[in-house]
């Protein structure tokens, strides 16, 4: 079984880097679900795709193009699915990972950024110290939507001095103007609804 698998990643791994999936491909793994997790919501469910391991591969291979391609010096994935696209493309490029989190999830004294949600307003935060004044770094995410999240995390880069290389998304919900309230971070989406 073990043998098995292990044939196949380097054919997987080619497959992807050959972008054997193209971005229509990749949107068709990705599943609408309305009225979640609220009526009006239309949740882009991206578990098809993370479950599809040549189309994941050629998303993490995207992501990692254009990263590359920023001349960022380090990532920082948002919570949660941020994360699995933020680690992927980290280790693809050998770079730095940072983890932005919601309010008391990080172990360590953080620093953080308030935001207005439609109703109420919510947090990011970071473990201080990881930051530096000067650095280029790499905003990843599975979707933008409103841009409120994106938008908190590039100030929280800004505020230590540091510069955004941009804002790399799988999703990129338009019809929300999320770019607008980022404030000249670029947004580099793969697929725009
Ligand atoms: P926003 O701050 O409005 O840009 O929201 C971005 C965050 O909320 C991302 O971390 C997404 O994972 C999540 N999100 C917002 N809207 C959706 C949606 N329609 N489908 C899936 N995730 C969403």
């Amino acid at each position: 079984m073990l043998q098995s698998v292990l044939v196949k990643l380097p054919l997987l791994r080619q497959a992807a880097r050959k972008n054997v999936l193209n971005i229509d491909e990749i949107s068709r793994l990705i599943v609408d679900v309305p009225d979640f997790p609220e009526p009006g919501v239309v949740f882009k469910d991206i578990t098809p795709l993370l479950a599809h391991p040549v189309g994941f591969a050629a998303t993490v291979e995207q992501l990692a193009e254009r990263i590359a391609a920023s001349g960022a010096e380090e990532l920082l994935a948002i919570e949660s699915r941020g994360f699995i696209f933020g680690a992927a493309a980290a280790t693809r490029l050998g770079l730095p990972l940072h983890l932005v989190r919601k309010p008391g999830k990080l172990p360590r004294r953080t620093i953080g950024v308030d935001y207005d949600l439609e109703y109420g307003s919510d947090r990011v935060e970071i473990h201080d110290g990881v930051l530096t004044a000067g650095k280029s770094y790499a905003i990843v995410d599975d979707v933008i939507a409103t841009g409120g999240t994106a938008a908190a995390t590039a100030q929280l880069v800004r505020d230590q001095g540091g510069d955004t290389a941009g804002c790399f998304v799988v999703i990129e919900l338009a019809f929300l103007n999320g770019h607008k309230r980022l404030n000249g971070c670029r947004v580099d989406s793969l697929i725009t609804f």
